[in-house]
């Protein structure tokens, strides 16, 4: 029974970065009480504008019946749930949510980890982006057992689409293999549009080709008509955040006895891209990146090969 979503609970968020902030947002809309803990005074200030509680440590954030976390890693994951005040704050019952791109295999052990002390833990992370996560409009993946589960559904409502994925870390899982995906065919976008473009196509003309083709995909329908092709490079999700989801999807292909060629190859072109660029840098940079760095091509065997086709 979904008991979480029918009253007004107080939700602890962790995390109130370009996702965290908004999703915060639709919690308090929904009509929960939220408290809020980041690092940066900025993000806590727009919680308070949100009508949000900013507390000043993240054990205060802890003290709540279900503990929402939006941080970066697996890293600060476990340093948050590892923090002596967080770990005296959660009852015994509470439900912990890490809607971040953590590790499957790590979050296995923080919620085996938990589940002694009475304290469950649920993997939800989400796919669509700052403007899904402003619209309430995410995809989000799901781990856990269907008991604990069903507690926070109603909570994961109001925040997007809830997709059960199997036990606890199959969240995790899927959403980094998706991300691998994702970058590699923003990678092969990228490079396809470029070459269209030098040879003389209309960028436009080529996002409408490959949207009613088989090349289709989240970069061609999303991440080149309203990120790269405007020239504004701001999708909110960072560079290295890819990178990382990229090397989880790897290592997990590595644990199950694969090798990920492409997979691998994807993840070294990442890496010099992150190499180069600020670390602060919007993942859909790699496209300005592969266009600053490709060879040029050469005119002469291109002219020489459209006189032979003439
Ligand atoms: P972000 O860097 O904007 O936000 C992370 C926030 O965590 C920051 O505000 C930071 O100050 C805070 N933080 C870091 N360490 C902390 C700590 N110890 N205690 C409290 N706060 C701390 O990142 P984001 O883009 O919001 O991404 C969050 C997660 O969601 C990542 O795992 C990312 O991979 C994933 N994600 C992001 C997007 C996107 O489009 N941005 C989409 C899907 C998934």
């Amino acid at each position: 029974m979904s008991e979480v979503g029918a009253r007004a609970l107080t939700i602890g968020f962790v995390g109130l970065g370009k996702m965290g902030s908004p999703m915060a947002r639709l919690l308090l809309a929904g009509g929960h009480r939220v408290r809020g803990f980041d690092l940066s005074d900025e993000a806590l200030a727009h919680l308070a504008d949100a009508g949000g509680t900013a507390v000043r440590t993240a054990g205060e954030a802890a003290a709540a019946d279900v503990v929402v976390l939006m941080l970066p890693d697996s890293d600060v994951v476990t340093a948050v749930l590892h923090d002596e005040a967080v770990a005296a704050a959660l009852a015994p019952g509470t439900v912990v949510v890490d809607m971040s791109s953590s590790e499957p295999t790590r979050t296995r052990d923080l919620a085996a980890e938990l589940a002694e002390r009475d304290i469950h833990l649920v993997d939800a992370p989400v796919s669509g982006g700052v403007r899904g996560a402003q619209a309430g409009t995410l995809t989000i993946m799901v781990g856990g057992d269907d008991e604990t589960v069903d507690r926070v559904t109603g909570v994961l409502e109001l925040l997007g689409k809830p997709v059960r994925a199997g036990g606890i870390g199959a969240g995790h899982a899927v959403k980094a293999l998706n991300n691998l995906m994702s970058a590699t065919h923003l990678w092969v976008t990228s490079e396809a549009m470029l070459a269209g473009q030098r040879f003389g196509l209309d960028p436009e003309v080529m996002l409408s080709v490959f949207n009613g083709s088989s090349g289709r995909s989240g970069s061609t329908d999303n991440k080149w008509p309203n990120f790269i092709l405007p020239g504004g490079y701001d999708s909110g999700f960072g560079l290295r955040l890819m990178l990382k989801d990229m090397k989880i999807a790897t290592a997990l292909a590595r644990a199950v006895g694969l090798e990920p060629v492409l997979g691998e190859e994807a993840v070294e072109l990442w890496s010099r891209a992150a190499g180069d660029l600020d670390p602060g840098a919007d993942h859909t940079e790699v496209a300005r990146w592969i266009a600053s760095t490709s060879q040029a091509p050469d005119r002469a065997e291109h002219e020489r090969t459209q006189g032979e086709t003439a």
